[in-house]
């Protein structure tokens, strides 16, 4: 067994790992790079860059083969080079192999044991979850890993589970042609985002020809000759295929926690504000269980490299996180939705408006709702929504203001220029 001292080990190459590997290794640290899979992690190879491919060529009205080209374009065909590279230059030692922790700044890989000098940062990420359903286990079921290898759609699909990732490849699909099933356990579609939101989303992806079920239960699922048997609320149904978009498990089997003293049962990384968990061990990304979003990702490794390089700061924050389900509507919201801020215990006040009435709108036959959360005791907004066409974008607005905590008297005598979405945020801080 070779032993090799470094600086700092990164376990596992995601979107933290990779941004902190490079930024360390650029300051003449010695930093070794572990991973098992393709650096980059789910995001680039089967997440974010290649979802959000699918959803734009069906938006364009592509044909799905053109969608399929350009993911495998966009990910030089599942080779992961285009990561590998810049960490090399920047002087990442890379090592391919899985990894676990053996004690405090120490990582076995393979047959070679690397002692980190400074620590250890963690970024195993998450994998598709899968859940308990009888029968599942043993049929040919999709992930989102699947999804971004399809060639064709398929002529029908149910899919379990309606969070972000469900409720976009849905929409995808249906406009590629594909019949579409949406079953949810919980009462609504995107269950954590406001409740208007998902009601706007609901009602366009039915318009769209998505048959919706919340409140379902899968009881089985079964795979015969021409494709599955979906068993929900004791009924059968019948598709070409079935995706499971239940959610993420998260990588944190057989890496070792025990050794630094964590519980490898716990369901999360608990980090501190300098993303420290243990000693001389900083963990970022969804492991940390503040929100599975490459941004939040990258934003943890910033500061772990912060407190890495003896900085002061500024640590982490979590006020203001962003997040947007890319159906079209989108989904942009960020903070506390307005259940989260009551039951945080503030004094609430909140302000709505009608996207289809603003003139933006009414233009582009648009469907929509702006909702802002004030807290009304600070006069500042802790949280908002809007849902309407790049509604990511007008998102930036609301981020600035929950982030700054700017005065609500001071938006609301701000210039909203005419006619834009974002205009609709200044009727709901007038509805407050
Ligand atoms: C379909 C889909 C769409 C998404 N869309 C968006 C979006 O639009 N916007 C957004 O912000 N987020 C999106 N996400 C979420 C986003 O992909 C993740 O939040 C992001 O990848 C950050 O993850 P991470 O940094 O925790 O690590 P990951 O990307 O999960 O990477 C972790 C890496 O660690 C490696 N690893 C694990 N264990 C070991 C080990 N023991 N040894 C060596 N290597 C190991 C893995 O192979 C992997 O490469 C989407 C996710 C999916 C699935």
């Amino acid at each position: 067994m070779s032993r090799v001292e470094v600086d700092v080990v990164v376990l596992g190459l995601g979107a933290g790992g990779e941004h902190a590997a490079h930024k360390l290794a650029e300051t003449g640290l010695a930093v070794v790079g572990v991973e098992r899979d393709l650096i980059g992690g789910e995001c680039p190879f089967w997440g974010c860059t290649p979802s959000k491919l699918l959803i734009h060529s069906a938006q364009r009205g592509d044909d799905f083969a053109r969608a399929a080209a350009r993911i495998r374009e966009a990910n030089h065909d599942w080779h992961d080079e285009q990561h590998a590279g810049p960490l090399e230059e920047a002087g990442v030692r890379l090592v391919r192999g899985h990894g676990r922790l053996a004690g405090p700044g120490r990582v076995e890989v393979g047959g070679s044991t690397y002692d980190a000098r400074l620590g250890v940062l963690l970024n195993t990420g998450t994998a598709p979850a899968v859940p308990d359903i009888e029968g599942l286990a043993d049929t040919p079921y999709w992930t989102n890993r699947d999804v971004m290898r399809q060639e064709q759609p398929p002529g029908s699909l149910v899919v379990i589970g309606a969070g972000p990732i469900g409720a976009e490849l849905a929409q995808a699909f249906v406009r590629f042609g594909t019949e579409v099933t949406l079953l949810e356990a919980g009462h609504r579609i995107l269950g954590p985002e406001e409740p208007e939101a998902a009601e706007v989303i609901s009602g366009v992806l039915r318009r769209e020809g998505v048959t919706i079920r919340t409140d379902a239960e899968v009881t089985g699922v079964r795979h015969v000759d021409d494709g599955f048997v979906v068993e929900v609320d004791g009924e059968t149904l019948a598709a070409e295929q079935v995706l499971v978009a239940v959610g993420r498990s998260m990588n944190l089997v057989d890496i070792g926690l025990e050794t630094v003293g964590l519980d490898p049962d716990h369901h999360r990384v608990d980090t501190d504000e300098r993303m420290r968990a243990a000693e001389r061990l900083w963990a970022v990304g969804d492991i940390t269980g503040e929100g599975d979003y490459t941004h939040l990702s990258i934003y943890q490794a910033q500061v772990a490299v912060r407190d890495l390089l003896g900085e002061d700061g500024p640590w982490a924050d979590y006020r203001a996180v962003g997040r947007v389900t890319f159906t079209d509507p989108e989904v942009g919201s960020v903070g506390l939705t307005e259940e989260q801020a009551r039951a945080a215990g503030l004094r609430v006040a909140v302000g709505r408006a009608d996207i289809a009435r603003s003139a933006r709108g009414w233009i582009s036959e648009a469907d929509g709702i702006v909702k802002v959360v004030a807290d009304a005791d600070r006069g500042v907004l802790v949280g908002g929504t809007v849902v309407a066409p790049y509604g990511g974008e007008v998102l930036g607005l609301l981020t600035t203001a929950v982030h700054a905590e700017i005065p609500v008297g001071t938006l609301r005598h701000m210039h909203f220029a005419y006619p834009t979405f974002h205009r609709a945020i200044a009727a709901a801080l007038g509805d407050l």
